[in-house]
This record gives C-alpha cells, structure tokens and sequence, in this order.
C-alpha cells in the first residue's frame, strides 16, 4: 500500500522547489497529488488523416519527414526550421519558430506524430509549433487523451502531468478504495485504483466517463457521511421541552405589529422546542425581512421559563448593534441582556460572569469569545442563534453547540439560497423563511453609472444630508499583494469626499481600524453624529441604520451579485425613500449583466437565482459561503442525481455504524476525520 500522505518532495523529478509551487496549488502529500484532478481533457487519441484536417482545428497526424529542416535566421535573433512531411493521404509543411535545435534533430524517413493546430489554405496544409513524439513509441503528448491541470506560473503543464506520473507509479500496488463494497456493487461504480488513473490518464472516453462517475461519488458520498457524523450528535437528541407560552403577550408590547410571516417562524421554532427534541432550525430571510424580532421573540418565550439564550454575532461590530436592538427590544419586559467580545477588559468580563453565574441575564450577545476559556453557562442556556450562518463553519458551529450543552439552535441567514439547494448544504436543519417585508418598506432605486457621473452624485450625497439623512460609501478591500490599478481604496477615497464635500462630516472605517476605535465611529455614525461613512465591506452584514438613504458603492464590479445585495440592504430600512448607486468604469457583459441585475430587482430570492445562474455553483457555493470543504469534482449545480444516491448510501452506511467501528468502514472514518482537519484549518 502507498503511503499518501508521503511529502511529494521525495517524488522523483519534485525537488524542494516544485514542492512549493505545488503547495500554493493545495498539493502537500502523495494523496494529494494524485487527487489533483484535470480541469479538463483535450483528446488527442484519434490520429486524422493529413487530408480530412480542418482550417482551424486541433488535430494529431502520423507522418513520415520528406524533406530536410531547412534553417532561416530572421531579424531580431529569432529563427525558424521548416520541413514537409506527409501520411497517406497528403502533404504537411511544418513550421518551428525559435527551435535551431531540430535543423539536426529531425531527419528524411522518421516516423513522428504531431499535435498541433492546423492550417489549411486551399491545398496546402501547415503546422507551426506543434507537439513531436515518435510514433513508433506510445504516446505520452500525443496519440492519448491528455489531463490538462490547473496551475501556476511556476508549473507547466508538462511538470504536472510527470509528476501526477510518477506519484501514480508509486501507487503501483494498487490504491484502496474506501467505499464499501456494497455499495459500489449497487451503484455499479469502478475501483479506486482504475479510477483515479483514468481521471489523469483516460484510456478512453468510456473509462474517463466512468472514473468521473466514481469519483463524483466518493466525493458527495463522504461530504454526505462527514455531515452526517457531525450532526448525529445533535440531531433528533433529547433537549429542554419548552412549556406553553402566549406569544400574544410579547407581540402586544411591540412598537409595530408582527409580519404573517414573523409570527410562522416563530411558531415552527416553538414547536420544535416544545417536542422534546433538540431543534436545529435555519431562519432564512432577505435583509430587512425582521429577523431579529423572531430571535427576540424566542428569547422572550425562553425566559418566560426562567431558561437564558445566547445570540452570538461573527464581528464584535454587529455583537453590539444586536446588542443594541435587543436589549431596547426586551428591556420593557423586564429582560436583562449582556454583551461579551473580545476587547472587554477583565473586568468587564468578571462582572459579566458573576451576572451569568446569579442568573441575571435572558439573553447573552457576542462574538467567538462567548466561548472562550473560563466562560460558562451552566443548565440554563436553552437556546443558541447564530446570526449569518455562511461566517461560521458547520464544524466551527458543532463546536458552539456542544460548549453550550445540546440547546435548541436557530441559524440565521441573510443569504437567500433555492431550497433544494439549502437542504443539501444545511442537510439535517429544518428551514423557515420570512417570505413577507415588513409593512411600508420602500424599493430601493438602484443605478449603475461610470466615473463621469461623479460630480452629479457628489451633489445628490450633499442633498440627501441636507435633508437630514446619512450616506454609506463602499469601497472594495484591497488584498495588500493585489496591483491596485484603479481600484480606490477607503482611505483614498474618504480624504477625496472631505475635498469635495469640506460642508460634511466624514467618517472612514476600515479593516485595519483598531475594534474600539470601530465600535466608536460605527455608534457615532448610527447617532448621527457623521454624516457620511465611508468603509469597506465590513457595514455588509446586518448593520441597522434607518436614517440611511443612501448607499454608494465604489468599483461595483469588484462585488458578486448576492454581495451587492447585501450591502444594499443597510438602507430602505427607515421611512425614507432609498437609493443605491453602483460606480463602474467596467464594460464586460459580464459585469454589465450584474448590475442590471441590482437595478431590476429587490427580490433577494431573484438575486441569488442569478447569481446562481451567472456565476455557476462552483463559485456560488465556494466554501467560504457555506463552510463545506472544497469540492474537487463534484459539482453541486449539476450532480443532483449523484448527489441523492450518495446521501441515500450514506445514510444506510451511517446508520447501520455511527461510529464507523467496523472494519470496513475504517478507511472511511480515516477519511472523514482529515476532512474535518482541513476544514477547521479554514474557518478558525
Ligand atoms: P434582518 O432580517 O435584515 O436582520 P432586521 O431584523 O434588522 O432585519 O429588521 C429590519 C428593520 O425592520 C428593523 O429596523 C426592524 O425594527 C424593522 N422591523 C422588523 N419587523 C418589523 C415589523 N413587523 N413591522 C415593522 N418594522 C419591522
Ligand atoms: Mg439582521
């Protein structure tokens, strides 16, 4: 047996080198390396006949050399070797730029085979350039199907492919399938060993088709089993039975009534927590849709049973706004709520803990520090809500759950996904949705423009704060190894407003001002103390400013579609009429059509669809999303058939041996174990 997880650093032809150009790739390990797979294939199996070639197309042709490479020397150092050859059926002139070498290396009589892409102007036929093997041999270029990698500047594809070669020979013994026999038996799929290298090497567009069929299994098999395990230990457990509550005395107290939607969602959640189960329920909605008010409620319903709630936020910014909201929204019940992050002092914490400890809080809000080292809840904690679920990892969440003591879950979600779609990547957790706006919540008018309406929304900002509203401007994060160009940074940006606009007060933010300075500029702004706020993306989840009509963002193209949308959403949230304006210089079709997107609809159902749509749901579902690990081939968009067969045979695996205790199984659970590895790699 070959060991895969050997540094490809001791594979011939990879020295320290290549190692690490393959490492940027994510290739460390021997296993590694051969599941790198192609991104795609370009036959070259089929040998055409000299006079059936094309204008234009990509061919190979077995030929035999008729004249001697004559050698011309062209301005500018460069040179250029020609000779004719020819099969059976016609002539070939081939050409070679800047290869002096082959005037002596290649003769009258050899027998080679060229792939190349071939001209054809009337009866004469030409190859510049093209691939040379002899023929006599089998092919490793030509005459095959050949992988084509992904790769860097550092890798050629040549490189990749020898070295995908030689860690293949390493395999010689054979490489183990972990699927049980069974189930390949069911769903008539290959071996590992012919799989995995028929995805480089294809014998033959058959054997391609059914290594792909193989390994798109293996693939969602054991991201259905991973998810499956990690959620067994919260699933359908037994959890605090929440008595019968009246909601009506918490909606009577409320400044506005509740949407038809709110009060559904909040009674699917009661009934989850009243089953004597563990609830695991995602709360999605379109920004704006009132999510806070169904987790206010449920805090409200818990504490009614002497039983507190967590709430926790991914940045310290949005622990406090919910802080804020929340605490107004409860304290005329007589809840107490505190607030944990990071940037407390230990003081601070101290008395929050002593609080904890005498059971004085129904609601505790923060960040990841609400788990951190000395804080404990005890019995009480009935119920924990995670607000924008895509921030947090499903293993990073499973960690939350069991510090806290199997409590109900609620995960909410500004991110709206197809619901065939939300059941795969939240499998096991049951899905309410606020379909419904709250009352007299107005269209944001969207525009995309170029630079040469600056001065014009210049004047349309001033207008807005004079009549006593605020501005959002967003500028991109600028990655600090990416070429600027002309992309505008905050600060830039920010000093430029202050020129432009010297009447108003500028504020900036961005993601390297220090948390205390932040949390001060984001409640100066939400006071009205400034007039502007200029940042990056980190206003884009959640934040809740009414008074804000205006949201400019800049170098629009930089964002996706659903990214867009959420960022528009910080405003249209008071009763104010809302704008959006979107800059971009860029003319592609591709960012062309995203923009119209923005400025046909507010539906964030519609905004995903296309997003989905244009993007693909590789991009779409890029793990950052979700928190899943990276697919390598299975495509979540396209293999839904696949998908369902693999959760079916996961399920009847998992069920039949939870632990994966059997030997059979001992290579799957080995598996499951180092993709829970890398995956808390990704979201710590
Ligand atoms: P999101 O779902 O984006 O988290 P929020 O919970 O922040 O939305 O609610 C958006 C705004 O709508 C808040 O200002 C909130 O007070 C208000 N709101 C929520 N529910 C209602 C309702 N039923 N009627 C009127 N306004 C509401
Ligand atoms: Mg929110």
């Amino acid at each position: 047996m070959p060991d895969l997880s050997r540094n490809i650093r001791y594979i011939k032809g990879i020295g320290e080198k290549r190692a690490r150009a393959f490492e940027k790739l994510g290739v460390r390990t021997l296993g590694d390396l051969i599941s790198f797979y192609p991104r795609r294939y370009e036959d070259r199996s089929r040998v055409k006949e000299i006079n059936s070639l094309e204008d234009g197309e990509y061919a190979c042709i077995d030929v035999y050399v008729t004249s001697s490479p004559v050698l011309a020397r062209l301005s500018g150092g460069k040179s250029m070797v020609r000779f004719s050859a020819s099969d059976d059926t016609a002539r070939i002139d081939i050409t070679y730029f800047n290869q002096v070498y082959l005037k002596t290396g290649i003769h009258v009589g050899d027998h080679l085979r060229f792939y190349g892409k071939a001209e054809v102007l009337g009866r004469k036929r030409f190859m510049t350039n093209p691939l040379y093997e002899n023929a006599e041999k089998e092919g490793v270029y030509t005459g095959r199907i050949i992988p084509v990698y992904r790769r860097n500047a550092q890798l050629s594809q040549k490189q990749i492919m020898n070295a995908v070669e030689n860690g293949l020979k390493l395999c010689d013994d054979g490489i183990e399938d972990f699927l049980p026999e069974d189930v390949s038996a069911r769903n008539n799929l290959t071996d590992e060993d012919f799989a995995v290298r028929n995805i480089h090497f294809p014998e033959s567009t058959a054997a391609l088709s059914s290594a792909k069929e193989k390994l798109v299994f293996d693939e969602l098999f054991l991201l259905a089993c991973a998810l499956k395990k990690m959620r067994s230990d919260n699933t359908k457990i037994s959890g605090i039975r929440l008595g019968e509550t009246d909601l009506e005395d918490f909606y009577k107290g409320l400044p506005f009534s509740p949407t038809n939607a709110q009060k559904r969602a909040v009674a699917e959640c009661m009934k989850d927590m009243g089953s004597g189960e563990v609830m695991n329920r995602l709360l999605q909605g379109d920004v704006g849709s009132g999510k806070t008010l169904v987790a206010a409620a449920l805090v409200w319903a818990c504490s009614r049973h002497g039983l507190g709630s967590i709430f926790m936020a991914p940045t310290a910014l949005l622990a406090e706004q919910h802080y804020n909201t929340l605490s107004r929204l409860l304290a005329p019940y007589g809840l107490n709520t505190a607030l944990v992050t990071g940037s407390m002092t230990a003081a601070e914490r101290n008395a929050v803990r002593a609080g904890i400890a005498e059971g004085r809080y129904s609601l505790i809000i923060g960040t990841h520090a609400l788990f951190s080292e000395g804080m404990e809840y005890g019995e009480r904690i009935a119920l924990v809500i995670t607000d924008e679920q895509h921030r947090f990892g499903v293993a990073q969440r499973a960690r939350i759950i069991e510090k806290a003591g199997n409590p109900h879950v609620l995960v909410m979600s500004a991110t709206p996904i197809p619901r065939t779609l939300a059941l795969i990547i939240y499998g096991d957790l049951s899905i309410s949705i606020l379909d419904e706006m709250p009352p007299g919540r107005q269209k944001v008018d969207t525009f995309a423009v170029d630079s040469s309406y600056r001065q014009r929304i210049n004047a349309f900002i001033r207008k807005q704060v004079q009549e006593g509203h605020q501005v959002f401007v967003v500028c991109p994060m600028i990655d600090e190894n990416e070429e600027i160009g002309d992309v505008i940074s905050a600060e830039e940006h920010a000093a430029y407003l202050k020129k432009e606009l010297p009447e108003l007060k500028v504020a900036l933010l961005h993601g390297k001002t220090p948390n205390k300075e932040k949390d001060k500029i984001m409640n100066d702004f939400v006071l009205g103390e400034s007039d502007i706020l200029v940042s990056t993306t980190i206003i884009e989840v959640g934040i809740d400013v009414p008074n804000a009509s205006l949201i400019v963002i800049e170098n629009a193209e930089r964002f996706g579609l659903s990214q867009l949308h959420q960022l528009r959403g910080r405003v249209g949230r008071g009763e104010a009429k809302s704008y959006c304006v979107l800059f971009s210089d860029n003319r592609s079709d591709e960012v062309r059509a995203r923009l119209k997107v923005m400025c046909e609809t507010n539906d964030g159902f519609r905004v995903a669809e296309e997003d989905l749509r244009q993007r693909g749901p590789g991009d779409f579902f890029g793990s950052a999303q979700h928190g899943l690990p990276e697919l390598h081939i299975a495509d979540l968009g396209t293999d839904l058939e696949t998908l369902s067969n693999a959760q079916s045979e996961a399920e009847r695996v998992m069920e039949s041996d939870p632990l994966l205790e059997r030997p059979e199984h001992a290579l799957l659970g080995a598996k499951i174990e180092a993709m829970f590895d890398l995956s808390r790699d990704t979201f710590n």
